[in-house]
């Protein structure tokens, strides 16, 4: 028998206020792209984190008034009572599998640009907006201070009234009206709500306290409070004005949530912050200061980590914002002993990119995260096989490893042919880059799934032609043969190759990836991917070669990833580690010591010494193996798709997201594949 014992703390329940939480683990609020947009979608990926055993499910901020309006972004709305019906549909299907449901209340101040309802913007004292948006907040005057307070009441009301156990009061990310309140950086007020420590923290305590009254018969009462900024002495610290809000107001919330602010620092991705468990020191004061039980968070992905956190008095709940998108069943495997069934997070932030960009969420582990209500998809079910007996995936990176395990799943005998020695493609390869190693778990996860099952067989070293293939005899052929980074310079900036008279100078991302290392002398990388990659490279590289120039046309290093959160920690890594930067730049020609680069606005040239030339610019698929079988009539294959990077490069949770869905599909009519992606929320027409 398995020892479940040694888990046995995670799942004794917990009281909060007046309630009772099944057991330890609580989802904190999470952004998701869906809020007030796409109700629907919302409440059917909250349903699957209940069912996955989760005490307690909390919604993302939901803004209480039109003055804190998130335009463009999809977040949660209370403004007033129509508002009540949607977020029914999320705590009725959170109560039917057991779970508490939480409300995240939010005025977000100056963070709010209020694009949609034009309305005045609220702040402590006069400011601009957190955003780069020429417009100003204002201070508020003890009229708007009463409003406020009165909108935060009302919003509490209305969440009981929709279904809600636990109602927050915010504080945190930077990005709260409270928390501006709080810190004397946003707060030079004279009057009772500015100064001292408790002027400023008076109106989270009024909060707490009117929240209770309102709706504590009933419903706990939680204050989520960012207890440290992480910006030393200029801003809050926990050894100092953190700790002595944590004692200040001990006892007024029934549940603390604690984490460290802002949200770059909350949600660190592992490029920075590698290990799971990174905001225990920041929050660990917390629990002796209170009576009430704290929640906390910081990817916290390991069982064994969790009973420690619990047996050392850290925490009551363990909270998880991410571990719990990348495995919403986590709770119900810990408690089945199923530890190695964990999809662990692997701290990349694709998920917040999504909310970020205003779409709804995705995840890189998994692929059915954001498609519960769309596509029907369930994280641990997928519909058994039809018709057909067998199937060979070819290539075994993310795409071809989530094909293969997901088409077993459903009981087909699945042949998977790698050309390489490992297997996890991309996922490995990159894995061996500076900073990447968590990203492995895409393919540690897969791989030990594919092992516990009889019904798939593997083959390395296996590279596969079409006549290979034909030779096979298996009619049904799934292609993931990946994607290769081109040489030559073509992308976004320039749809022609530069001009080079040395190729012997140039290398490429996979080049680094299989091992190779750069000559002596100048490396120029010229970024015009633009996402992750060229900056990862840049920090890998940086060991080796100590003279480094990184070349884009874009005005920063890595611009896609702001919306993972992590550029200003890129570009200040590459700075203070010697990186020469050169933006608004593209390259034009390499000879074999040097290049030209020219600014993208004025052509003014400019030239490099160069021993080494790494573009990052574009990927060529590789659908060669592919196209020969298309065009061979008597390949006898019934079913040929080609999956991930071959057919279109992209992250890797989207190489994921191909190989699941063309497992989910598979000898599924297309009509009703089809209806899965027409399946809207549309906006009613009804005035209201
Ligand atoms: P994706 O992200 O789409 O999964 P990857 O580039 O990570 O793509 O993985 C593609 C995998 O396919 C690589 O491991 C590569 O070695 C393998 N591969 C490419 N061509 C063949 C082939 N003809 N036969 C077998 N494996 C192949
Ligand atoms: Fe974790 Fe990445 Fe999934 Fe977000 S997208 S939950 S960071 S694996």
């Amino acid at each position: 028998m398995p020892d479940t014992s040694k888990y046995s703390v995670l799942f004794e329940p917990v009281k909060i206020g007046p309630l009772t939480a099944r057991n330890r683990f609580y989802q904190v609020p999470h952004c998701c792209g869906m809020g007030h947009v796409r109700p629907q979608a919302h409440a059917a990926m909250r349903e699957i984190k209940a069912e996955g055993g989760w005490a307690v499910v909390s919604t993302e901020e939901t803004e209480i008034h039109p003055t804190s309006d998130l335009s463009p972004y999809a977040e949660q709305r209370l403004w007033d009572d129509r508002d009540i019906p949607a977020l029914r549909l999320m705590t009725d299907r959170v109560h039917d599998n057991g779970a508490l449901a939480a409300i995240e209340l939010v005025h977000n101040g100056n963070h709010a640009q209020n694009l949609l309802t034009r309305g005045p913007i609220l702040a402590p004292s006069d400011m601009s907006l957190s955003v780069a948006y020429p417009k100003q907040a204002r201070a508020m005057d003890k009229a708007d201070i009463c409003e406020f307070r009165r909108w935060h009441r009302n919003a509490a009301r209305r969440a009981k009234q929709a279904g809600f156990d636990i109602v927050y009061v915010y504080a945190g990310h930077r990005m709260t009206l409270t928390q501006h309140f709080l810190l004397p950086e946003y707060n030079d007020r004279i009057d009772e709500y500015g100064g001292s420590l408790e002027n400023r923290s008076r109106l989270i305590r009024e909060l707490l306290e009117e929240t209770h009254e309102e709706v504590g018969d009933s419903c706990a009462v939680a204050f989520r409070f960012a207890v440290d900024e992480m910006m030393g002495a200029d801003g809050m610290q926990a050894q100092e004005e953190g700790c002595a809000v944590v004692e200040m107001l001990a006892e007024v919330p029934d549940l603390w949530d604690v984490n460290v602010s802002d949200w770059t620092n909350d949600s660190a991705t592992t490029r920075y912050e590698p290990n799971d468990g990174y905001q225990t020191p920041y929050i660990e004061f917390v629990k002796q200061l209170t009576s009430k039980p704290v929640v906390a968070v910081g990817r916290l992905n390991s069982p064994d980590m969790m009973v420690s956190m619990v047996k050392r008095g850290i925490v009551d709940f363990i909270g998880a914002a991410r571990p719990s998108i990348a495995d919403p069943f986590l709770p119900e495997k810990i408690r089945t002993d199923r530890i190695e069934e964990i999809r662990e997070c692997i701290g990349c932030n694709i998920c917040v990119s999504s909310d970020t960009l205003g779409v709804p969420i995705r995840c890189t582990q998994n692929p059915t995260m954001g498609e519960e209500w769309r596509r029907g998809w369930h994280p641990e079910k997928i519909d058994p096989k039809k018709d057909q007996d067998a199937a060979l995936v070819v290539g075994a990176g993310p795409a071809g490893l989530e094909c293969a395990v997901q088409l077993a799943k459903r009981g087909y005998q699945v042949t998977l042919a790698e050309a390489g020695n490992t297997l996890g493609g991309r996922a490995v390869r990159e894995a061996r880059l500076t900073g990447l190693a968590a990203w492995r778990r895409v393919a540690d996860h897969r791989i030990y799934d594919l092992q516990q099952r009889a019904n798939i067989e593997a083959f390395l070293d296996s590279r596969m032609s079409a006549a290979d293939v034909t030779e096979l005899g298996i009619s049904n052929v799934f292609v993931a043969t990946g994607a290769s980074w081109r040489r030559d310079g073509v992308g976004r900036t320039s749809r022609l190759p530069f001009k080079s008279e040395s190729p012997e100078t140039i290398m490429t991302p996979d080049d680094i990836m299989n091992g190779l290392l750069p000559n002596a002398g100048p490396l120029v990388i010229y970024d015009d991917d633009q996402a992750y990659l060229a900056g990862v490279l840049a920090e890998h590289l940086v060991a080796r070669s100590r003279d480094i120039t990184f070349v884009t046309p874009a005005s920063v290093v890595s611009p896609f990833t702001e919306y993972t959160l992590e550029q200003a920690r890129i570009q200040r890594s590459l700075i203070e580690k010697g990186v020469k930067i050169i933006t608004g730049h593209k390259l034009v020609a390499v000879t074999n010591s040097s290049c030209e680069i020219r600014c993208i606005y004025t052509e003014q040239p400019r030239h490099l010494a160069c021993a080494t030339l790494l573009p990052v610019t574009e990927r060529i698929r590789q659908s060669d193996l592919f196209e020969e079988l298309q065009g061979n009539a008597r390949s006898g294959i019934e079913t040929l798709e080609l999956i991930g990077d071959a057919a279109m490069p992209g992250l890797i949770a989207d190489a994921v997201y191909s190989g699941h869905m063309a497992a989910r599909n598979f000898e599924v009519d297309p009509e009703d594949v089809a209806k899965q992606l027409f399946r809207r929320e549309i906006v009613s027409l009804k005035n209201a």
